[in-house]
């Protein structure tokens, strides 16, 4: 589905992606994870084409899709801050995504609500934005950005704010809704429990290079390298 070649993305005379070279299959989940600064966000900003490449290419179902600009990708992106439009209420916000379908009203208060329910915000539509915690306000980022049913959508820091008991429903229950609806993912946390959980794939980032890619499970038992072993927190 999802193809990057030597993706390469320079700030200054810095390198924040450094001919990054990935494949993401149809239906796959890959979880990112990396210290601050490796690049996580801006590999996630490329695909989604808010951030233009230096060098490289993108490829969506084998086509390049490098100068394409973001809406129309149709790939859908929750960012890290998730930059809620704050003159909506939460159903306004979360509707964004569904009125770009073209769906009948009630047929969006319907999803509207069950997104809301799904993210446990349940009969939060008509709440105030500015007056949600850091935490609800990122459970309606989530619901907006899953409105649409993109096919690959991109998710950073999905659920960073949260409690630690709110996150562990909330990944089973995205693992179990991304597999219904086939949904590609390609999401960053800083959680290694999550990323175990939720990911088929689990990317390592170094200074905008990929350490490694496998399942959690190679990646837990055999690092790469010593880089990866000391970030997952073995002390040799
Ligand atoms: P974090 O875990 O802190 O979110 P990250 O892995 O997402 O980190 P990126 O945001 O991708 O890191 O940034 C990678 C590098 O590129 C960093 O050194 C960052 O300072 C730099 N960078 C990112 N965006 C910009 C920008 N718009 N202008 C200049 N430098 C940038
Ligand atoms: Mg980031």
């Amino acid at each position: 589905l999802l193809s990057l070649q030597d993706a390469t993305v320079r700030f200054g005379g810095r390198a924040a992606l450094d001919a990054v070279g990935l494949d993401v299959a149809e239906h796959e989940i890959v979880c990112v994870l990396g210290p601050s600064g490796s690049g996580k966000s801006t590999l996630l900003r490329v695909v989604a084409g808010l951030q233009p490449l230096d060098a490289g290419r993108v490829l969506l179902d084998g086509k390049d899709r490098s100068g394409v600009p973001a809406h129309k990708r149709g790939v859908g992106l929750m960012f890290q801050d998730h930059q809620l439009f704050p003159q909506r209420d939460v159903g306004g916000n979360v509707a964004f995504g569904l009125r770009m379908h073209g769906l009948p009203r009630d047929e969006q208060t319907r999803q509207v609500g069950e997104l809301l329910e799904l993210v446990g915000l349940p009969g939060a539509s008509r709440r105030a934005v500015a007056a949600l915690s850091g935490g609800e306000q990122q459970r309606v980022a989530l619901a907006r950005a899953l409105a649409p049913s993109p096919r690959l959508l991109m998710l950073d820091e999905p659920l960073g704010q949260l409690d630690r008991s709110l996150r562990e429903r909330l990944v089973v229950e995205l693992r179990e809704l991304f597999g219904r609806l086939g949904t590609t993912v390609l999401a960053v946390t800083h959680d290694q429990g999550e990323a175990f959980a939720l990911a088929d794939r689990v990317l390592v980032m170094r200074d905008g290079r990929i350490a490694q890619s496998g399942t959690p499970l190679e990646v837990w038992q055999r690092p790469a390298d010593a880089f990866v072993a000391r970030f997952l927190g073995f002390e040799n």
